[in-house]
């Protein structure tokens, strides 16, 4: 199982990922990636790679994988958008399914759908 970001995008999965051994510690948690930095960066290859770089990222429901040492269980943040087959979605695509798996509450989380006070300045 790995740690890291994603977003939601067209309903396809976007994710930056990698093994534990990789990631960061955050406070009692081990974390991988940088939204902001992973989304200017990305060079687009597919059409939903596209579609994300036209928004600012934090407009894509999105979330997290994180692993918490101590109690040797991943905590997957997410968008209160997406429904529970998402999330098993992208569970799998971080990797094991056999590996403990807990969902935690994050408000920061919310795409332009869920989050009243989202405008965009154009
Ligand atoms: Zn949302």
């Amino acid at each position: 199982m790995k740690v890291g970001i994603f977003f939601f995008v067209d309903g396809k999965i976007i994710m930056d990922a990698a093994p534990v051994e990789s990631g960061r510690p955050v406070g009692d948690t081990i974390q991988y990636g940088n939204e902001y930095e992973f989304w200017k960066t990305l060079h687009p290859q597919t059409s939903t790679e596209h579609s994300f770089k036209e928004w600012p990222y934090y407009a894509f429901p999105r979330g997290k994988v994180v692993y918490v040492p101590e109690k040797d269980v991943y905590r997957l943040y997410a968008d209160q958008c997406l429904k529970r087959k998402d999330l098993e979605s992208v569970i799998k695509h971080f990797g094991s399914e056999k590996a403990a798996v807990d969902i935690g509450n994050d408000q920061r989380y919310q795409c332009y759908k869920c989050n009243k006070y989202f405008h965009l300045f154009t």
